[in-house]
């Protein structure tokens, strides 16, 4: 099918460009407009922003094992509802992705389940238990495009290091959960007063810091590239800051939930507000949305972390960390840091496409003659409730529900064929 999408706000941040202009696709190829043939179908996209289709490099899509919360088709879909083509699948499903044949699964269903391109991560130790080194080698073959141990980080030093230096011979990039086992504490939320107020164990900011501190120490040692996930402290920003000053190979990525919440909006003990990292002080808060405006954080990723209700009816202390953020992501991150006037949609375009593709070392996603058609039209002012009962997911946790945001993703190409969201 040939379209001529006309009338449309196109942002395309690895031309630097965001004007009105018609875009044609041809046989899944975007092409001039005067170079199409007769019949295109002409869609007025008048009112729409387009923008290459995003890329999530942080999402648990739960197959193996936690089926109950999320398949890899799901997954897809909920991707491909977001806006998204591209996603980084994190390895700690049941059995975790720490042999080739995990990768090789990854791979396989997501081929199978439909139109977004799934790219799996693989392990950095065996099972994640931090205590032996997976073959990274066989993995990255196998086509791992990152290495991470997520949800935990590799507490042993020595061991950090040496996955450094594989990692960096391979030419691959060490994703991390930065946050120190030790000082955690067993908390739920963050040390601060919210959890004073519900009584709950608290996670120190102190507790990511010191782990993103000695990741820029080991990184600059071995010369690995390092990729901070999910930071949520303004300590770390400052550290990355200054990592980046001195011309570390570092970046960063920051979710959703991070950028428009912090504790002090946990309006009670409910399980939807459990993440880990936790939600933090406003000044953390603040400090995160000020580094993804100014591009120290270059990268948004959700982290979308799905779980069943039954498990996240355990009360507050016991429930699962993780809530779901494929489907509301492009509405959260509009209005905190677009609609706030915080930055350009082309800076928040760029986060979500260019960002992530440098951290993988792929082409920059493009909107060019010649380039795939994959892009995502959204509309900029049309307010809509979250109503987490259509998700695409198979989960529902969400601290969202019942907010209304006015930026939805409404139609999507993917290599040229078109998706009504
Ligand atoms: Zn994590």
């Amino acid at each position: 099918m040939n379209f001529l999408l006309r009338g449309a706000r196109v942002v395309d941040p690895a031309a630097g460009t965001d004007e009105r202009c018609d875009l044609g696709i041809v046989g899944g190829q975007i092409v001039r407009p005067a170079e199409l043939p007769s019949g295109a179908e002409t869609v007025d996209l008048s009112g729409l922003i387009v923008a290459p289709a995003f890329t999530d490099l942080h999402v648990h899509l739960r197959q193996p094992g936690m089926e109950e919360a999320e398949t890899i088709a799901s997954g897809c879909a909920a991707a491909l509802a977001g806006g998204f083509r591209t996603v980084v699948a994190m390895p700690n499903t049941r059995p975790p992705v720490d042999d080739i044949s995990g990768v090789r699964f990854q791979i396989e269903e997501a081929r199978r389940s439909g139109h977004v391109e799934v790219l799996p991560s693989a392990c950095i130790t065996r099972l994640r238990q931090g205590l032996e080194l997976t073959d990274l080698e066989a993995l990255a073959s196998a086509g791992a495009v990152a290495f991470t141990d997520d949800g935990s980080t590799v507490s042993n030093d020595t061991l950090m290091r040496l996955a450094m230096q594989r990692i960096a011979a391979l030419g691959s990039v060490l994703f991390d959960h930065a946050q120190d086992r030790a000082a955690e504490q067993r908390g739920v939320m963050h040390d601060g007063a919210a959890a004073r107020r519900f009584g709950l164990p608290g996670i120190p900011a102190d507790a990511e810091v010191r782990i993103v501190r000695r990741d820029l120490r080991l990184a600059a040692a071995t010369g690995c590239r390092l990729h901070l996930q999910h930071l949520s402290a303004a300590g770390s920003v400052e550290a990355l800051r200054q990592a980046q000053e001195e011309g570390l190979p570092v970046t960063a990525e920051a979710t959703p939930h991070h950028l428009a919440l912090c504790d002090d909006d946990i309006p009670g003990p409910d399980p939807n507000y459990k993440m880990n990292p936790p939600l933090r002080s406003a000044a953390d808060r603040e400090a995160i949305v000020q580094a993804v405006a100014d591009g120290v954080i270059s990268c948004l990723a959700t982290d979308h972390a799905p779980h069943p209700a039954a498990k996240k009816s355990f009360g507050f202390q016991w429930a699962p960390f993780g809530v779901v953020g494929l489907e509301t992501a492009v509405a959260v991150t509009w209005e905190v840091l677009v609609a706030a006037g915080r930055m350009s949609p082309l800076e928040w375009v760029r986060r979500w496409t260019t960002g992530p593709a440098a951290v993988l070392r792929r082409s920059p996603p493009s909107l060019a003659p010649g380039e795939p058609a994959d892009l995502v039209a959204i509309a900029p002012d049309r307010p809509r409730v979250v109503d987490p009962s259509v998700f695409r997911s198979l989960s529902r946790n969400t601290p969202f529900a019942g907010r209304v945001y006015r930026a939805w993703p409404v139609m999507a190409w993917i290599r040229g064929r078109r998706f009504d969201l």
